[in-house]
């Protein structure tokens, strides 16, 4: 039975859109790239070879809001295909390419701390070497 439910919301489910943020020129001595949304973390990437690409993607699922998760875990019990885990500070982590964007979990949640992403909530972050973070773009341009 719970099978045809979940193969039920897999036929229901949108499937998830991309959206690629044109990075631009980055100054400063960064060394990882993040594209955040409210405090989360959807996207990062290392320099190689003294350079960052010019393009990073970020899969339009489902996220948490980190400072509003209290770690009650009922939407890893909600969700059909496994795709919240918890981390070590007790805050839900959902993997974008897992997530079918059946909305389960955030109907679940008590908080009201699970969205979808919208792009024009995106902003661009550096991490220095010593693991400062600093802002570097907000309104990010989508290619
Ligand atoms: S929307 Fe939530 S419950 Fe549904 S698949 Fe994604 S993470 Fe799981
Ligand atoms: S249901 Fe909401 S508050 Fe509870 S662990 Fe999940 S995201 Fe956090």
């Amino acid at each position: 039975m719970k099978s045809s439910i979940v193969m039920l919301i897999f036929a229901l489910a949108a499937s998830a859109a991309v959206f690629t943020f044109n990075l631009g020129t980055v100054e400063g001595e960064f060394y990882i790239l993040e594209i955040q949304s409210k405090g989360a973390v959807l996207a990062s990437v290392e320099k190689t070879d003294g350079a960052f690409p010019e393009t990073l993607e970020v899969i339009e699922a489902f996220f948490v809001i980190p400072e509003n998760c209290i770690g009650c875990g009922i939407c890893i019990n909600e969700c059909p295909v496994d795709a919240i885990t918890m981390t070590d500070d007790n805050i839900a982590l959902i993997d974008p390419e897992a997530c079918i964007n059946c909305g389960m979990c955030a109907s679940a949640c008590p908080t009201s701390t699970i969205e979808v992403v919208d792009s024009a909530d995106c902003q661009l972050f550096g991490i220095d070497a010593e693991g400062n973070e600093e802002l570097i773009q907000e309104e990010l341009e989508v290619e």
